[in-house]
């Protein structure tokens, strides 16, 4: 495993719901591409917010929508539904720290289309100190020689991984 481990969105993510799937997302292992979830949340995302959708590719950052908003950013997350909503807080929040880490001053704003929802994310000193905690607890967790064993928890039942855990 290389020393330079990137921490990206989608660990931090994962890592808000179960540290396994951030060791496989790690070590490039695909999820089942047939999961129903999967496919309806590219389908949410690419459909929604249309006319002000704007995905950007930063560095390690991707960005599902950034608009101006007065004299700062804005940037949105898309996600299917709120059923993660905390995960979904801690990515974005991830997001808004890296990107004031490359000298960009942004807010962020949580997008929930199916349930006409919207949530502002400003990332103030106690979602810092979270983000930098996360980080470190993401990076021990791909350090690992081999995964978390599984834990059963209510996610399993829509995850992509849920075959290679459970069957
Ligand atoms: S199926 Fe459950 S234990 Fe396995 S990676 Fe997904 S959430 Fe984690």
């Amino acid at each position: 495993m290389a020393t330079d481990i990137r921490v990206i969105g989608s660990f931090v993510q994962a890592m808000m719901i179960c540290p396994r799937q951030v060791w496989l997302m790690s070590r490039q292992i695909c999820p089942d591409e047939d999961n129903v979830f999967l496919e309806l949340g590219r389908l949410i995302g690419s459909h929604a917010y249309g006319r002000e959708r704007k995905e950007v590719h930063l560095g390690h950052l991707c960005l599902d929508l950034v608009r101006r908003g007065g004299r700062e950013f804005v940037v949105g997350e898309v996600k299917k539904s709120s059923r993660a909503r905390e995960a979904a807080r801690m990515q974005l929040a991830f997001y808004l720290y890296e990107l004031r880490e490359m000298g960009i001053e942004a807010e962020g704003e949580l997008l929930f289309p199916e349930e006409r929802r919207r949530e502002r994310v400003v990332l103030d000193a106690g979602l810092i100190q979270q983000v930098e905690e996360l980080k470190r607890r993401i990076i021990a967790v791909i350090y690992r020689d081999k995964p978390p064993p599984p834990q059963k928890i209510p996610f399993c039942s829509k995850c992509a991984y849920a075959e290679l855990c459970w069957a």
